[in-house]
């Protein structure tokens, strides 16, 4: 299988052929999951004034060890009443203003105060005081274009003032699943039929990766049935099809693409599952091909496709992301494709364990719902053995 083509080459081929999308203003509220498209700049500098960092009395340093008088107490979100003056202190509550004059913060635990007098230790310049700006400065950068927006970035836009950011328009993705055999979930199973999982399967990885999915009904396969939901597929940013990829006479998908312009970049790659993965391009439009099996749809998806959308929405690392890992089992390898392996993960002192499930044929879905891992087992002879060390990608 010397023609087959390696996977980190069909990778790199797919990325080549992905240009990013517009970019389009948004709402913060809005915004999870989604790649900036723009450097994010802060409107303020955070924090916008020196704060406290915990609740206690504002001092000078110079003034300690010594007994203070309390002069005021200032509670978070109003403006210090007046400067802290020679010899006095201030109580002052987490994120109150700290007093000009202040430069030390002595916390509560500290203190010993009876009749508007603190007794105060030693402090040094600085204790527990935040800087205006020590976190960012008003017009610098809070977080950069192709990041992803998580939990934490978006905290940090809002922290900073901003309500409208520059972001990658969503890919459209359209999903179509092929199979004369394929009834929808629900539905009562004819002689050879099977339930069709890959249009779920597939609108759910891709839609977490930032998709806006249009799920096509499943077409049979049938020629004209094909054409004409292609050719509607194809006005999306992203095609993704399952099934129909393989050497079959009743394997129709790459012909009919084929027909209605789309240029095959690659067809097949050394990798289990998912060896018959068909990769086009017609205009901007990107199409997928993947194998029908609901596990090569799978894998097929997390190694090509969701990167894509990644790429096409601007993401400095569009992945995916492997991870370092010990396999709790030996493993065969495969001579002639790196292998996907599907597998529990363990926490131990020395990392992650990678426990692979049993039951690792591409049409076994159900035991793959049971592993939370892809493990790459590159190719080769022999096994890897107990205990090696190995990539692995986290499934969602
Ligand atoms: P194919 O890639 O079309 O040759 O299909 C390979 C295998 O996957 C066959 O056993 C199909 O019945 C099965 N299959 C194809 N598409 C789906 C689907 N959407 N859901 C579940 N099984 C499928
Ligand atoms: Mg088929």
């Amino acid at each position: 299988m010397a023609d087959l083509l390696s996977l980190a080459e069909a990778q790199s081929r797919v990325l080549e052929r992905v240009a990013a999308l517009p970019s389009e203003p948004l709402s913060i509220w809005e915004a999870a999951g989604r790649v900036l498209a723009e450097d994010a700049l802060a409107t303020v500098d955070l924090p916008p004034f020196p704060s406290s960092a915990m609740d206690g009395f504002a001092v000078r340093a110079a003034d300690t060890p010594g007994r203070l008088p309390v002069v005021a107490r200032i509670a978070a979100g109003v403006p210090a009443p007046r400067s802290l003056a020679a010899g006095e202190a201030m109580e002052i509550a987490t994120g109150g203003v700290v007093p000009d004059g202040a430069d030390a913060v002595v916390p509560v635990e500290y203190v010993v105060e009876n009749d508007n007098n603190v007794e105060i230790a030693k402090a040094a310049a600085g204790d527990h005081v935040r800087p205006r700006g020590g976190d960012v400065g008003a017009g610098e950068v809070v977080v950069e274009r192709g990041a992803r927006l998580g939990a934490a970035q978006l905290g940090a836009l809002a922290a900073s003032g901003l309500d409208t950011i520059a972001v990658a328009r969503r890919p459209r993705v359209a999903i179509l699943s092929t199979g004369t055999e394929l009834r929808r979930p629900g539905e009562r199973l004819g002689p050879g039929e099977v339930y069709e999982a890959n249009g779920l399967l597939l609108t759910t990885s891709l839609a977490a990766s930032g998709a806006q999915v249009e799920l096509l009904p499943a077409v049979p396969d049938d020629e004209s049935a094909h054409r004409a939901a292609l050719e509607h597929g194809l006005e999306a940013d992203v095609l993704v099809t399952s099934g129909g990829v393989s050497v079959g006479p009743h394997d129709l998908v790459r012909r009919i693409l084929g027909e209605l312009g789309v240029e095959e970049v690659f067809w097949r790659v050394a990798v289990k599952p998912g060896k018959p993965v068909a990769f086009g391009v017609r205009g901007t439009t990107l199409v997928f091909g993947l194998p029908g099996n609901p596990v090569s749809s799978l894998v097929a998806a997390e190694l090509f496709v969701r990167p894509a959308l990644l790429a096409l929405q601007g993401a400095t690392t569009p992945g995916p992301v492997f991870r370092e890992g010990r396999l709790g089992a030996a493993v065969r390898r495969s001579t002639q494709r790196d292998e996907l392996v599907r597998a529990r993960t363990r926490a131990s002192d020395d990392g992650i364990v990678l426990e692979p499930v049993t039951g690792q044929e591409s049409h076994m879905i159900v035991r793959a719902a049971a592993a939370a891992a892809l493990v790459l087992v590159p190719r080769g002879e022999g096994e890897l053995a107990a205990g090696e060390r190995v990539r692995y990608l986290l499934l969602a």
